[in-house]
């Protein structure tokens, strides 16, 4: 049973009438990556999500190891897989990516680049709304503990967007479901492991992810009206695991706008999700960092609000073509006929083409992107480490 660290009832005093430069709703990949970047800029930050930081895990967690690298958060990886394999009905292939996949600790990942934060607060709050937004340019957003204003406003929410009116809503939305079982593990094992099966899901794919004393087994479904609890359930029995300890949730699979009425979205709330891959956490770091630079040219007057939402909007259309590629590959891929999947795997696997394509996937949303962390903005080593025992 999950234990809640969020506080509740009399502890929870109000917020009504706070006020913020720049409020950040939503405290996992996305929200973290655009406080990050506003750590030492001067500027008030708050930061808001229903549960305190990293205490609901909202995926398999794996990601490009050089990105956790870029960011300063090897500490928290558990199992680094140089591999990965495909399985189709026809067999087998396998191959050694140009970079790894990394599975991690989500609750430590998220505190430590919580601890690159600087001086932003953090508290929790069901965020329900906008609210007015006023002539001097406030914008209210209405949550379970009152109303709070701030001329920056962030929906790093996820999938449902919830500050835009009308939300995303399975099963309508372009949405993909997801479930996983999180059963123990030996810490062996050097690859993510994905099948591509129409007996295991009609259009999507099932995977595996050994992140040391865990595997993390699941089911992602491009169409939403599919259920992905039996295939799940399915595929862990085949890998002779049990179905223990789940966790799922919906995930986009279209790009959306990333501003709308002033308001700045960042990683599912604005579709940043890959399609095909169904991989949201590396463009979730890597929007949310490109939110937060154009949030920090504001709050250091370089620049004015409405040039930032221009700026950023075009950062996010700038990408519509990978995101367009990749949908592409989405709806062809469960059409194509296995034994064509099979034979087009087993063609990629020259060591040559496999670097290509997948130097060109990473490079969608490359690490470089997070430059050097600012000197004020790193964790210090001794904290880092108080934080990975604290973990355990
Ligand atoms: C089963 C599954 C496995 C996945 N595995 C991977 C993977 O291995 N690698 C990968 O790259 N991607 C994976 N994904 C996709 C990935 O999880 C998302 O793309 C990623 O989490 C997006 O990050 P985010 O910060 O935008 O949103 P989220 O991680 O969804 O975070 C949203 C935050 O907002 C908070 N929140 C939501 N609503 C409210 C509200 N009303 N008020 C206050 N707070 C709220 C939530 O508590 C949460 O902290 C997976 C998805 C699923 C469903």
């Amino acid at each position: 049973m999950t234990v809640r660290a969020t506080s509740r009832g009399a502890q929870r005093t109000s917020l009504e009438g706070t006020r913020a430069e720049v409020l950040i709703c939503g405290a996992s990949f996305a929200g973290l990556a655009v406080a990050r970047e506003l750590a030492a800029s001067g500027a008030s930050v708050l930061v808001l999500d229903r549960y305190e930081i990293g205490e609901r895990q909202t995926s398999a967690c794996a990601c490009p190891t050089p990105w956790l690298e870029a960011l300063g958060l090897s500490d928290s990886i558990k199992q680094e897989l140089p591999y990965m394999s495909f399985t189709t009905p026809g067999g087998s292939v396998r191959y050694r990516l140009p970079w790894s996949w990394s599975a991690f600790d989500y609750r430590l990942l998220c505190q430590l680049l919580w601890a690159q934060c600087g001086e932003a607060r953090f508290e929790t709050a069901k965020v329900e709304s906008v609210g007015q937004q006023k002539a001097d340019g406030e914008i209210e957003v209405i949550t379970d503990r009152g109303t709070i204003s701030a001329p920056l406003v962030v929906d790093a929410l996820g999938w449902r967007r919830v500050l835009s009116s009308p939300h995303y809503q399975p099963p309508e939305a372009p949405l993909s479901r997801g479930l996983e079982v999180h059963p123990d593990h030996d810490g062996s094992g050097d690859a993510l492991d994905i099948w591509i099966e129409r007996s295991i899901v009609r259009q999507g794919y099932g995977w595996r992810v050994p992140a040391g004393d865990e595997a993390r087994i699941g089911v992602g479904s491009y169409d939403p009206v599919q259920h992905v609890k039996e295939p799940t359930v399915a595929l862990a029995e085949r890998l002779d695991r049990g179905a223990v300890r789940y966790q799922g949730n919906w995930f986009p699979h279209r790009l959306r706008e990333g501003t709308e009425d002033q308001i700045f979205f960042a990683g599912d709330s604005a579709g940043h999700c890959f399609p095909l891959s169904g991989e949201g956490i590396r463009t979730a770091f890597y929007f949310g960092i490109a939110c937060g630079r154009e949030l920090r040219a504001v709050v250091e007057g370089r620049n004015d609000r409405a040039a930032a939402l221009l700026s950023y909007e075009r950062f996010n259309a700038a990408h519509k073509r990978p995101f367009a590629i990749a949908l592409a590959l989405q709806r062809l891929i469960p059409a194509l006929p296995p034994w064509l999947l099979t034979a087009m795997l087993s063609l990629i696997g020259s060591q040559r083409i496999i670097d290509r394509v997948f130097g060109w996937y990473l490079n969608q949303a490359a690490p470089q992107f997070v430059d050097a962390i600012p000197a004020k903005a790193t964790a210090p080593a001794d904290q880092r480490q108080a934080l990975k025992g604290a973990s355990r």
